[in-house]
């Protein structure tokens, strides 16, 4: 008998299979995929750790997280700066001095100050949505060229249909700072996420390529409690209708060269490309990268249907509403625990995830 039956390798998992095997805990983990650390996943590839689920960057201010994390991976000192084009011309993000002068010509923080006022969308209520939340923050022509067509393509909806609350992740500086994370700490692991994972998982029981759904009365027969970490509508066979996510295809190419575009992450921000970034993987973790190949990988946005992967929850007000139904489910449940992203249906950065699996455990030892 297992103290948990740990449904999802990915980091929510993974963090409480390790809280609670190093209390003593009996856990075993099991995961559809035929592979570990969940989205974090990484492979290498002539020397380069590909980022299979899309780019994924640590960063966190918490020093119990960060602490977490360096148990397991010794963490490089990559920082995000990445870029974004817009017909032929670049532009530095998050929007910064570099971003202003490369907009307006505009050199010092008052100059680009006065640009953005002049421009600013003036309420006296809050924004309803996203195009007047991006309008208030920082005016037309960072809207139009950066935000409008962007969002287009990433939600595959008009920004007036979509919530404020997106836009307010955007960092906006008045500064040659162009560090995209505020954060006191920042980096990949040296190695890629996988072997994290694994020094994570050391001396507990995997099993991959088993969906819990397939034969969920002997999983349940074989632990005291459940740890689920995947969709909570499935759970509850959809019971209440099925919530929506975002998905993503990527379309990843080697190339016979060393350099293709210069840095980790390139945004699209034009609607006549169809994908929204492009990520060149070896900036990432340059430490035994090959000379004579590069690996890049283009984000393209994919409606949501059933069989494909979920990315990003759709935190609109029909899902939040089905999602209530079943939290409340959930919250009934005496010998099941609901952690992570899509168990808790939230866009969760990887440290946001850690901190959840932490209070989970508290909550639950
Ligand atoms: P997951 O990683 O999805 O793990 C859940 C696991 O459960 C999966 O492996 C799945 O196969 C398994 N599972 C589901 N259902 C079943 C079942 N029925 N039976 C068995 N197994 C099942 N965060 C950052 O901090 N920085 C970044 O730069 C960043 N970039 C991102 C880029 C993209 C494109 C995306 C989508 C996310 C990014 N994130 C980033 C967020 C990060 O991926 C998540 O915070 C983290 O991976 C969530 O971990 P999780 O364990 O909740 O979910």
């Amino acid at each position: 008998m297992y103290d948990y039956l740990i449904v999802g390798a990915g980091l929510f998992g993974s963090t409480f299979a390790r809280l609670a095997t190093d209390a003593g805990k009996k856990c075993l983990i099991i995961d559809k995929r035929d592979h570990i650390a969940g989205n974090c996943y990484t492979i290498k590839k002539h020397g380069i750790h590909e980022h299979v689920y899309g780019p994924h960057i640590f960063h966190c201010n918490d020093d119990l997280i960060w602490n977490f994390v360096n148990r397991f991976a010794k963490f490089n000192t990559f920082v995000n700066r990445p870029i974004a084009i817009n017909n032929g011309k670049v532009f530095s993000l998050p929007f910064s001095m570099y971003t202003f002068n490369a907009m307006w010509g505009v050199i010092t923080p008052e100059e680009a100050m006065k640009k953005i006022e002049s421009q600013r969308l003036k309420l006296n209520r809050e924004p309803l949505n996203l195009e007047e939340q991006a309008l208030t923050l920082v005016g037309e022509d960072i809207y139009n060229c950066l935000i409008r067509d962007y969002t287009k393509k990433q939600w595959l909806k008009d920004p007036k249909e979509l919530p404020a609350s997106i836009i307010k992740r955007l960092p906006i500086r008045m500064s040659w700072d162009n560090n995209y994370f505020y954060d006191k700490y920042q980096g990949i692991p040296i190695g890629g996420y996988t072997a994290m994972f694994e020094n994570i998982l050391e001396g507990i029981e995997v099993k991959t390529k088993i969906d819990y759904f397939a034969n969920q009365e002997y999983w349940n027969s074989i632990a005291k409690k459940i740890v689920f970490t995947g969709k909570i509508d499935e759970y509850y066979k959809f019971e209440h209708g099925e919530l929506e996510y975002r998905s993503l295809r990527f379309e990843t190419e080697t190339m016979p060269y060393n350099n293709h575009q210069g840095n980790a992450v390139v945004n699209y921000n034009s609607l006549d490309i169809p994908w929204t970034r492009m990520i060149e993987h070896k900036y990432f973790d340059q430490s035994n990268a090959n000379d004579n190949v590069t690996i890049v990988t283009k984000e393209i946005p994919d409606i949501w249907s059933r069989n494909k992967t979920p990315y990003y929850p759709i935190g609109d007000e029909k899902n939040t509403l089905i999602f209530k139904k079943y939290m409340s489910m959930a919250k009934s449940e005496i010998n099941t625990i609901f952690g992570g992203r899509l168990a808790e249906y939230r866009y969760y950065d990887m440290h946001q995830v850690i901190q959840s699996a932490f209070n989970k455990f508290k909550e639950n030892i």
